[in-house]
């Protein structure tokens, strides 16, 4: 693996400007690869890593950086959670760690930087200096990943009638996929977001996996956007 700085760096040229959130984000998944033993996530180990991140802002495109997981490679997954959070999973070991970061962590970088009017600033250099302990919540998770989740899998191609674009469908869309999911009544209630057509069945499953982290957002059904119906 490379240096925080060098990670830093890199994040500031693909995110477009250094910010708070790379030095989070670059932190977050440096963490998740360290206690997967994943050191070279671009090299000899690019093909073991699965992400899902759980918040479309900043530190997630740190988190690409880090582990050379890109949605167009479908080896990142994003699931629209509002959560500073990533999980990293090792598709040859199968083992899957969830890697938050800690609210009190906004907090304690204002106790340790109080001189720095700048909340941005503050943070930046705050989350350099705080401990993986301080600023990250980790758990083992276990993660169901069947083979239409895969980076790699070619899904179902269909050519819209109305627009003559072909579809190509992957796992959150397919008939198959949603097949697998378990049925509605089976799990919690979720979801005040209808209008997501097509996506519960991969929402789902981690949905499965989330329930078993007890840390889990306790306010999922305002956030998880499952239908209620699927
Ligand atoms: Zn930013």
């Amino acid at each position: 693996m490379k240096s925080l700085d060098e990670y830093i760096h890199d994040a500031e040229q693909a995110h477009g400007h250094l910010c708070a959130g790379q030095v989070l984000g670059v932190r977050l998944a440096m963490l998740g690869l360290q206690k997967l033993g994943i050191d070279d996530p671009h090299g000899k180990d690019r093909k073991r890593l699965v992400t899902f991140v759980e918040i479309d802002r900043c530190a997630t495109d740190a988190v690409a950086v880090v582990t050379g997981c890109r949605l167009g490679k479908r080896a990142l997954k994003f699931r629209d959670w509002g959560k500073m959070a990533a999980t990293f999973v090792d598709v040859g070991s199968g083992k899957a760690i969830r890697v938050a970061a800690k609210e009190s962590s906004k907090a304690l970088a204002r106790e340790m930087h109080p001189e720095i009017a700048d909340k941005n600033q503050q943070q930046m250099l705050a989350y350099r200096e705080i401990s993986d302990d301080d600023l990250f919540a980790t758990q083992w998770v276990k993660v169901e990943l069947p083979p239409e989740e895969f980076p790699g899998y070619k899904g179902e191609r269909v050519v819209c009638v109305a627009s003559n674009i072909t579809n190509q469908f992957s796992a959150s869309s397919t008939p198959p996929a949603r097949r697998r999911a378990p049925r509605a009544e089976s799990l919690p209630r979720q979801n005040a977001f209808p209008g997501s057509a097509g996506r519960s069945a991969a929402c789902l499953l981690f949905c499965r996996m989330a329930l078993r982290s007890p840390e889990f957002p306790p306010d999922r059904r305002l956030r998880c956007r499952c239908r209620p119906d699927t």
